[in-house]
């Protein structure tokens, strides 16, 4: 059985692309030099894939930064403001023009929207097409990296994103139009590229289309059915591998099987119950091969073998076996590089590290499965099955993963553990007294400036430069100027800055139990960012305070409320590698008894206000629609299970940003925060209906200060935010604050916009 690769991570072992990448950006490398540290890396890829056996492997996976935007200077379309930029500089220019802006000597341009991509955390630009768009063939990248595989002595099978899916994931800049409407001028354009690769010697295209992962309309299947017609009678010789991935192919199965192409992917990971909807579908002939996505490529754990043999066999018994192939989930791009990178004993034992597989290891995973499914497995195959079902009963019964307490808390909980011991009528009441905080209220999200010099410190600590106590009287010093600093300028509700956390999910996990970290497991988050996240292997429990010690010495010095801040249930899970051994929704619940109880030890300790995070809720949410009020319930519980062990006098406070909340109002609503904050000052407060419209019963401080930007807002455009704001929402449920944390931000930018912030609110206190 043949294996197939679906795409490789590239910002190689060592991050090589995101220095060469960085520096080439501050104009310390030539164009040249970046070229070759591509090269580089692809070839280290391709040579790995083809020693580790994978029959399938890609090409144009790779990306300078982001495989959509790859695709948009294949078809040309590049919208009209980079036309000058197109004119007189560099294709090179003109991409990370279009990345990431370009505001310097005449130029000035925005980049290109970012936005996620589906349910992952990477991120892609999303194309832009007006009405009497056009396109052309401008880039043969595609072309170029599979002529520079095949000269390395690799065959390989070049991934395009489908022309619909291309369509599907972009925006119409302008009315009057549909932009699958443009299918039809894309598609000769799509095809010259088709017709390159076939004379380059490509037998083999995958062609990505996973917008069949979502409920589509007819309008969308049709346009996938007239493609893929189009390309059999185009060009009968190809053999079109239709990719889907990261979901069943659900409503849009029948549409699928009946599209004349040489193989269907599935993503088993994430949907195994389709292959039976498949095999014993009327429409499936077995002329199709079935590439089983058997391999998660979203997650770092071992392949189960048993669990892949099994579902491998179920294909056996229908279709021939050189119809069937071993293949990942997905792209390999969501998972890091390589295990054997790890050597930090301390924060990645052995013991858990021999359970976790890296992109490099599900190589070797694919191979074996491989050989495992053939009539006659090679010995070493038979010892690798030995071993891996050996090793999932060590995991199965490990005293690492297993809780008791926890467990049963978990078991044991009810509807009373999720809910406030009043409504809110009653408790904002109590609160008023307790706080008695004026008319809009002023505070922050969090984070003051992480200054170069925080950083180093931490820095320093980590490498034993200096000793805790040395650190500890560092993030004193911080922490009370920024105490000072607050109450000098008039703010109401105080923050401690964060200056101990590196990250809002790292810091936490790296206190609670059932955590580890790797030292090199990074991801691609977008062009050169990546992210490191903390992995769940076992159950969650708090055995020390996390943020007591930080939180009450901030409160010691000064008089006004300081807020404690911790990090909610979902965004901690959502923004972590998740054990794959039991339901989401029962680690979220684990994490959140954790947070609770680190709410009830902050409310012992004399705080009066506690926020808890939650910026990640609306990232969890399914691609189905159908699914969604599963995830949105256990979300939501999750959330109140933390937060709602206090008395009514105590404010829990919660904040989220990067939302839109027309669609889920009803669940933020029963989230009960006494005082939700959310970013809307770049929309102009446009975020804010939602809540309007719902009639949104408890407090809202709406952002009126853009965080993402060192531009200083001045009092009259937070004035005029502010006074939108209170014609929307009752004046005694309005906060004042930042769209989101200003760690980013630099101190004499913060400190102006937050002394225009708070002259703002006096002045509206004033008038009112
Ligand atoms: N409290 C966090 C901070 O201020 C919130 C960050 C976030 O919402 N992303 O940094
Ligand atoms: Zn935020």
């Amino acid at each position: 059985m043949k294996t197939n690769l679906l795409g490789y991570p590239r910002i190689g072992a060592k991050r090589e692309l995101k220095k060469a990448l960085e520096k080439y950006w501050k104009g310390e490398i030539t164009a040249t030099e970046l070229h070759q540290v591509g090269q580089a890396i692809r070839k280290e890829n391709w040579l790995m894939h083809k020693e580790a056996g994978i029959d399938l492997i890609p090409s144009n996976d790779f990306s300078l930064y982001d495989q959509v935007l790859d695709a948009t200077m294949a078809y040309g379309n590049i919208p009209t403001r980079y036309s000058e930029i197109k004119r007189s500089k560099s294709d090179l220019d003109l991409y990370f023009a279009m990345a990431r802006g370009l505001q310097k000597d005449n130029y000035d341009v925005t980049a290109l929207e970012m936005t996620k991509w589906f349910d992952t955390n990477y991120h892609y630009l999303v194309p832009e097409f007006s009405k009497d768009q056009s396109f052309e063939l401008y880039s043969t990248k595609a072309v170029d990296e599979f002529k520079e595989a095949l000269s390395l002595g690799v065959l390989t099978k070049p991934v395009l994103i489908s022309p619909v899916t291309y369509l599907y994931l972009g925006k119409e800049k302008e009315d009057g139009f549909h932009r699958m409407d443009l299918l039809d001028s894309l598609t000769p354009i799509f095809f010259e590229l088709l017709e390159q690769l076939i004379s380059a010697g490509a037998k083999y295209i995958q062609l990505d289309e996973p917008c069949l992962a979502l409920d589509l309309d007819d309008r969308e299947r049709n346009a996938i059915k007239k493609l893929y017609l189009n390309i059999a009678q185009k060009f009968p010789q190809l053999n079109v591998i239709l990719t889907n991935y990261f979901d069943c192919y659900g409503d849009n199965l029948e549409t699928v099987l009946q599209l004349p192409v040489y193989a269907l992917h599935l993503d088993l990971v994430r949907c195994p119950l389709q292959l039976n909807d498949i095999l014993e579908s009327e429409l499936y002939t077995g002329q199709q091969i079935l590439s089983l996505g058997v391999v998660d490529g979203r997650n770092i754990w071992k392949n189960n073998f048993d669990k892949a043999l099994t579902l491998i066999d179920k294909a056996k018994k229908h279709v021939a076996h050189d119809k069937i192939w071993i293949a990942g989930s997905c792209s390999f791009l969501h998972t890091p590089y390589d295990l054997d990178l790890e050597e930090d004993e301390e924060n990645l034992p052995t013991k858990i590290k021999q359970w976790m597989a890296f992109s490099k290891q599900k190589l070797r995973e694919l191979a074996s499965l491989s050989q495992l499914a053939s009539d006659l497995p090679s010995e070493k195959a038979a010892v690798a099955l030995i071993n891996n079902r050996r090793q999932f009963i060590e995991k199965q019964n490990s005293s690492l993963i297993h809780h008791s307490l926890t467990k049963q808390r978990v078991q044991s909980l009810t509807e009373i553990d999720m809910k406030r011991k009043n409504s809110f009528g009653i408790r904002q009441e109590k609160q008023k007294q307790e706080l008695n905080l004026p008319l809009f209220p002023t505070t922050t999200i969090g984070s003051f400036p992480q200054t170069k010099a925080v950083r180093a410190w931490r820095g320093k600590l980590k490498r034993n430069a200096i000793t805790q106590e040395e650190y500890d009287e560092f993030i004193r010093k911080e922490t009370e100027n920024t105490i000072r600093f607050q109450e000098h300028i008039g703010l109401d509700v105080l923050v401690h800055g964060e200056f101990e956390r590196n990250d809002m999910v790292e810091y936490f996990g790296e206190k609670l139990k059932g955590f580890v970290f790797s030292s090199n497991g990074w991801v691609q988050s977008y062009g050169s960012r990546c992210v490191k996240p903390p992995i769940i292997y076992g159950d969650i429990h708090r055995d020390e305070l996390m943020t007591v010690k930080w939180t009450t010495f901030a409160q010691s010095l000064t008089k006004k409320p300081v807020k404690g801040m911790l990090t909610g249930p979902v965004t901690i899970l959502q923004w972590s590698f998740v054990r794959d051994d039991q339901p989401r929704s029962t680690t979220c619940k684990q994490i959140a008894l954790a947070i609770r109880d680190e709410v009830a030890d902050l409310e012992k300790a004399g705080i009066k206000i506690i926020q808890i995070d939650e910026p990640a809720i609306r990232e969890g949410l399914p691609l189905r629609r159908e699914q969604w009020s599963f995830y949105l319930d256990w979300a939501v519980d999750c959330f109140r299970l933390a937060s709602c062990g206090v008395e009514d006098r105590t404010q829990i406070h919660t904040h989220m940003c990067y939302s839109e909340f027309n669609d889920i109002i009803q669940n933020i609503s029963d989230m009960d925060a006494d005082v939700i904050t959310i970013e809307t000052s770049r929309s102009e407060m446009e975020l804010l209906d939602a809540f309007v419209q719902f009639k949104y019963p408890n407090e809202i401080g709406p952002g009126v200060y853009d965080i993402h930007s060192s531009r200083v807002p001045n009092e009259e455009e937070m004035e005029y935010l502010l006074q939108k704001a209170t014609k929307l929402l009752p004046i005694e449920n309005l906060w004042v604050n930042p769209d989101c944390g200003l760690k980013t931000r630099e101190w004499p930018e913060t400190e102006s916009a937050l002394i225009n912030l708070v002259k703002v609110a006096k002045k509206m206190r004033a008038k009112s």
